[in-house]
């Protein structure tokens, strides 16, 4: 069996999917190991089976984690988390770009003594980033779409939920979707 194949949606024990963006999934290998240790529960299978010459079972699509896991409070300052926080949208010229296409902005820049901080990195596309180079952002024509601030996690999570991935199981939309239908 292909080993990248049938992962399992992971969710919190309030049925919450662990992280949006990045989705929290792990692989099927993983999956069958938290089931024989007892730390989640099954929630929905796959049609596919693995067998051992004693046992057989269905794999594991949607799995929840028996204890709740607390969202950390202060999420890490990563670029990733920064470009989450700025829903990947350059933060100049508020235009959508994919991860790859975005850089990280000091807006005191760092030859002027500005810090690598969540207060003073915004996302910035490479046109945007080039154009401000050095400068301070009034000394340009350039215009800032929102203040930099420190991120909340259920913010991140809540960003998060925009950004789909590309592929999804049919099981796992109901977990993913939750909170949209109750909207309708
Ligand atoms: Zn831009």
């Amino acid at each position: 069996m292909n080993a990248s194949g049938n992962p399992a949606l992971v969710l919190n024990a309030d049925f919450r999917p662990l992280s949006y963006y990045p989705l929290s999934l792990c692989s099927w290998q993983d999956a069958v190991k938290s089931v024989f240790l007892n730390r989640v529960s099954v929630i929905e299978k796959y049609d596919q089976s693995v067998s051992s010459p004693t046992i057989s079972f269905k794999l594991p699509s949607v799995i929840a984690l028996k204890d709740y896991v607390m969202p950390q409070r202060k999420p890490a300052f990563t670029r990733f988390n920064v470009f989450l926080r700025d829903n990947f949208t350059c933060q100049y010229c508020a235009k959508k770009f994919a991860a790859n296409d975005l850089t990280f902005d000091h807006l005191v820049p760092r030859c002027l003594h500005g810090k690598t901080t969540w207060q003073n990195v915004v996302s910035a596309c490479t046109t945007c980033n080039l154009k401000k180079g050095r400068k301070l952002i009034q000394n340009t024509d350039m215009k800032l779409l929102k203040r930099p601030v420190q991120p909340h996690s259920m913010q991140l999570q809540n960003n998060g939920r925009n950004f789909p991935p590309n592929y999804l199981h049919d099981s796992w939309r109901d977990y993913l979707y939750w909170d949209t239908e109750l909207e309708n």
